[in-house]
């Protein structure tokens, strides 16, 4: 169990970075906002970097609101007594490597295990598609006729 102080702590770091995600996520879209406004008369080259640009900027604002997601619910494991405890084992997360990754709800043993786990699917779960396209075209068409004759 976490004492009152360390709970403190953790809630101070997890809102610390929220903060920051709704900072960078406002910045975002001010930034999207003069993207639109600027946006004609520009010329193509121009334009095919600001896609560019553009889409990279949303990857991180979808990346971002997943993390809020998990920070909103670590706060909410603080509150309920549970943010200490590892989903898989129940065995309890230390602290030192809580306040590094609040976010986190595996001990560092299950979450190298996962780790292990999809390194070895992506390394695995490659290949396969595409073989079966060789050869044969439609039909065999020239199988003999069997036409009665009278
Ligand atoms: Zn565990």
């Amino acid at each position: 169990m976490l004492t009152p102080q360390q709970q403190e702590k953790l809630r101070e770091v997890l809102l610390a970075e929220k903060q920051r995600l709704l900072k960078t996520a406002k910045e975002g879209l001010s930034f999207s906002m003069n993207r639109d406004r600027g946006a004609i008369g520009r010329d193509s080259i121009d334009e095919s970097m600001e896609e560019e640009l553009f889409s990279t900027e949303l990857r991180l604002r979808d990346r971002e609101s997943g993390l809020l997601g998990k920070i909103n619910s670590a706060l909410e494991r603080l509150d309920a007594g549970t943010i200490d405890q590892c989903e898989d084992c129940d065995e309890e997360i230390g602290f030192r490597r809580l306040v590094a990754r609040p976010v986190t709800t595996l001990c560092i043993g299950c979450k190298e295990e996962r780790e292990q786990e999809e390194r070895a699917e992506a390394a695995g779960g490659r290949g396969g598609e595409g073989l079966g396209d060789i050869g044969g075209g439609p039909g065999g068409g020239d199988e003999p006729a069997v036409v009665p004759e009278d």
